[in-house]
């Protein structure tokens, strides 16, 4: 097996070690907001968002009142303090960043190009927003920048799909992955761990599923119960079981295990905005996780990819 893990005191192939072989140096995603909309909340594809989603999916994007230069500088400031050899990467998180026309795209993108020390771009988006005039100009960029598109799946099953209020397909999902990975441009997965009534088969799946595509990244959720949303209406209701922090971190480990050795893992747990957590408790505490994670893998001699098999 291909050796990711040198040098590396994770047991899975972190983000921050991807950027240090990339890069040389440290590297920070600064989150943005471009004031973008989503096309499964303004009725286009679907109406009220994903059951979860309280404000766009993007808490933690800058403010959209602010031109995207000053959130921008806001954020790397802080950062320049204690890393001043930093490169920077703008993550345009907030909503669905390709929804728009390319010239509107083009504007927001290229302001933050043009910032210094940055290296690329990570654009968080569904894969139903991406259209081939927006995929040309994906592939341009790519030529000249570090270039991730980050698209949501959170799962594969469809019953899960519907009750979360997605509005597309797994077929949408696994074809805008193709047509990226053709063009050269990273793709990074997201998935949600902890759906309401998905088993930690039906979990493990989801992992074998994307094992099978050509996906560079990954970024695992932990299901959170937050203000403002129809899933805590839901939850409130049906009161379905969550995930305890236990059950969560063995899911994770087994996760771990099978996933291709290859995938950069670009989150492993939740990170709501903890004045809008309703349930689970346990995620205001994101490094402690993150730490019983790493001692659980070691307990259990678990490394990224170990039982992952190539036909799955
Ligand atoms: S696709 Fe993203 S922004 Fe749109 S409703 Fe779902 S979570 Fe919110």
């Amino acid at each position: 097996m291909l050796n990711l893990f040198k040098n590396e005191e994770k047991r899975y192939f972190a983000l921050n070690h991807f950027y240090r072989k990339k890069f040389g140096k440290k590297v920070f995603k600064i989150s943005l907001n471009g004031g973008f909309t989503c096309p499964n909340i303004d009725g286009t594809v679907g109406s009220g968002g994903c059951i979860y989603c309280s404000s766009g999916s993007g808490q933690f994007g800058g403010n959209p009142r602010e031109d995207l230069s000053t959130q921008f500088s806001k954020i790397k400031d802080m950062m320049h303090q204690k890393w001043k050899s930093a490169l920077y990467i703008g993550y345009f998180q907030a909503n669905t960043n390709t929804y728009a026309p390319v010239s509107e795209l083009r504007k927001k993108y290229e302001t933050v190009l043009k910032e210094k020390n940055v290296v690329g771009l990570s654009i968080s988006t569904r894969p139903d927003a991406i259209s081939d005039e927006v995929l040309d100009y994906l592939e341009e960029l790519q030529k000249r920048t570090f270039l991730t598109v980050e698209l949501g799946l959170q799962t594969i099953h469809p019953a899960t799909t519907i009750l979360i209020n997605r509005c597309h397909s797994l077929k949408v999902f696994e074809d805008m992955v193709y047509k990226l990975s053709e063009k050269n441009i990273n793709v990074v997965a997201h998935i949600i761990n902890g759906l309401p009534y998905e088993t930690k088969e039906m979990m493990i799946k989801t992992i074998e599923y994307l094992n099978t595509l050509p996906i560079n990244g990954i970024k695992i959720h932990m299901l959170s119960i937050t203000e403002n949303t129809k899933l805590k209406d839901i939850w409130e209701k049906e009161k379905f079981p969550l995930l305890t922090k236990d059950e969560y971190i063995d899911i994770i480990c087994e996760q771990l295990a099978i996933l291709r050795p290859d995938i950069v893992i670009h989150r492993l747990t939740g990170d709501p905005k903890i004045t809008e957590l309703v349930e689970p408790k346990w995620l205001v505490k994101k490094f402690e996780v993150l730490n019983e994670i790493d001692k659980e893998l070691e307990k259990r001699e678990i490394r990224q990819g170990i039982a992952y098999k190539k036909d799955e």
